[in-house]
Order: C-alpha cells, then sequence, then structure tokens
C-alpha cells in the first residue's frame, strides 16, 4: 500500500500538486499515492481528521485554510511559526507537525530559477492572506531592503506588517503608485475570479520583475497590467508550486527531489 498524502482547499480543482507529487514519487522511487481533498469552508479540521484516521501520512493546505492549519498543528517549524501560516501538515505518532514551505519555494523561484536577486530589493507584496504571511520571512532571509504589504483590506496588511517591524511596511491600494518597486509579487486570489489588484505604472520600477503566484491563464489578469506599467520580466507562480512541494516532499520523505525536470515537464505539457 503506497503512503497517503493530499491537498486539502477550497477551491483545490485546479491545483497540479497531484501531477507533481506523482513526478517526485516515480523521480525517487517514492510509494506514495496524492490526491485532492475539497473541505467544506466550515470542515477543514473535520476533513484532515478523516483523511488521518483513515491511514493519510500528511497534507498540502491551500487556500483559504493555511491559518486554520498552522491553528491544528501540534508542533511547528520555526518559519511556519513567524508566518502564522502552515502549507504543510505531518502526521506523526504523537501528534502533527506543520510547516510552510511558501516561503523557500517563492525565493528558490525568484533567485535560482528566474535568476532576480531579492538582497537589497524592493518588494511589494499584494495580499496578506495565508500565502503572503507564508512568504514574509522567507523574503526577510533573503535581504530585501524593504518589503511593502498592500491589501484590499488595508488592516489586515498593517497587521501582518506590525508582526514584522522594520523593514516592513503596509499600504492600501490607493497608496500605490508614489513608490517604485523592483519586484511585484502578487499573492491575492484575484485571479482565481479573473480579477488582478491595481498596479499602476508608479509602483514598477524599470527592469521590474512582476510575479503571481497563481499560474497559467489564472495569472494572466495581473501579468498583463503589470505589463502596461512597465513591467518587463513577467513570471506565474508554476515554478514556486513545483519548488514548494520539493520542500513538503522533504518534510514528509526526508529527500529532496530534483525540481528542474518536473518544471519543465509540466511547462512543456501546457
Ligand atoms: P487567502 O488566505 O484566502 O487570501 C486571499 C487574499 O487575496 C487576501 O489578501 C484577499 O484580500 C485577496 N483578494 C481576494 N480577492 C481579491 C480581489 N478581487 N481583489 C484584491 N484582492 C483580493 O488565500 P491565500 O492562501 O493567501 O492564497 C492566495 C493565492 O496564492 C491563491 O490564489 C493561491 O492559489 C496562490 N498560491 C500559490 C502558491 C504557489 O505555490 N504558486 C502558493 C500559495 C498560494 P482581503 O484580505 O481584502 O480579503
Amino acid at each position: 500500500m503506497p503512503d497517503r498524502y493530499a491537498v486539502v482547499g477550497n477551491p483545490v480543482a485546479h491545483s497540479r500538486s497531484p501531477a507533481i507529487h506523482a513526478a517526485f514519487a516515480r523521480q525517487t522511487g517514492e510509494d506514495i499515492e496524492y490526491t485532492r481533498l475539497l473541505a467544506p469552508l466550515d470542515g477543514f479540521a473535520r476533513t484532515v481528521a478523516e483523511f488521518r484516521d483513515a491511514g493519510g501520512k500528511g497534507v498540502n493546505v491551500t487556500l483559504p485554510f493555511k491559518g486554520e492549519a498552522f491553528r491544528l498543528a501540534t508542533t511547528l517549524a520555526a518559519r511556519a511559526r513567524l508566518a502564522e501560516a502552515a502549507n504543510t501538515l505531518r502526521f506523526d505518532p504523537d501528534g502533527v507537525y506543520g510547516d510552510n514551505t511558501d516561503g523557500p519555494g517563492l525565493v528558490r523561484d525568484v533567485t535560482v530559477n528566474l535568476g532576480v536577486a531579492l538582497a537589497g530589493r524592493r518588494v511589494l507584496l499584494i495580499g496578506a492572506g495565508g500565502a503572503a504571511s507564508g512568504v514574509v520571512p522567507a523574503l526577510l532571509g533573503a535581504g530585501v531592503a524593504r518589503l511593502v504589504i498592500a491589501n484590499r483590506t488595508e488592516d489586515r496588511a498593517a497587521a501582518l506588517a506590525r508582526r514584522h517591524g522594520a523593514p516592513v511596511a503596509a499600504c492600501g491600494f490607493d497608496a500605490l503608485g508614489d513608490e517604485p518597486f523592483d519586484v511585484l509579487i502578487n499573492a491575492t486570489s484575484a485571479g482565481l475570479s479573473g480579477a488582478a489588484p491595481p498596479l499602476p505604472a508608479g509602483a514598477v520600477a524599470p527592469g521590474a520583475l512582476a510575479y503571481d503566484m497563481v499560474y497559467g491563464p489564472l495569472a494572466e489578469p495581473f501579468l498583463a497590467a503589470a505589463r502596461r506599467a512597465g513591467a518587463t520580466r513577467l513570471a506565474d507562480g508554476l515554478g514556486m508550486l513545483v519548488e514548494q512541494a520539493a520542500e513538503s516532499f522533504l518534510v514528509w520523505r526526508g529527500i529532496r527531489p530534483d525540481t528542474a525536470p518536473v518544471l519543465a515537464g509540466l511547462r512543456a505539457a501546457r
């Protein structure tokens, strides 16, 4: 019997994580099965408990449950504690271990796969939900010079910025455009409904990278707005998805798969 894992979210049908983990399993020879689990919006803990009781070994957690996953874990990796959000749960005999691999996944995709340095850069992070919370510690760890969090609900951005202190600051969408950024990251779920947060030209520094955490056609509204605002480098979040998955695989299986062939395969299959 393969060890069973799943990605839990709502919605979750769009997730490509099962294909990625199947590729990792083939590459490493690990005997695992990985499926999607749609949890009711008020039934995350119940869905996870049922999967665990049925023999599941761990889950990835996607929107909107990363905060709940953080609270459900009985032990936490330092980066998940800092983020107050978890995207990876491992069911251990003595409890549930929670980790957050979104941050390392994003930083590795930007710096290694895309070759864009983050150290010393001015970064705009749009969104203040689970994904944004998850990547702040890793962006700070990568040495960004300034990190501004902009969110539709400004209070959420302010609360996230307060938790970290300088060089993190917060603003609402109406303040965007007053300050240029070298790297602009969309961590909102607006793309899932075909929308994009506002991105005025004044926010985009010459040569800037615009990065959307969603991938494929869902990233188009933001990336098109970024192109119009002057961004010359554009990337969707497929690389981050593969990199965070590799880091989760390491948490579960103790082995880090080679991401390059898996990412190339997914891009070719589009
Ligand atoms: P979440 O916790 O539900 O947070 C959603 C965020 O999006 C909030 O900041 C929310 O603002 C904002 N938002 C939603 N609709 C909006 C709209 N129409 N205009 C402007 N802002 C809007 O979700 P999450 O877990 O942070 O995930 C966010 C996105 O990142 C998802 O699409 C997810 O698929 C993606 N993601 C990708 C990866 C990857 O590996 N590539 C990893 C993690 C997440 P309010 O606070 O104002 O509601």
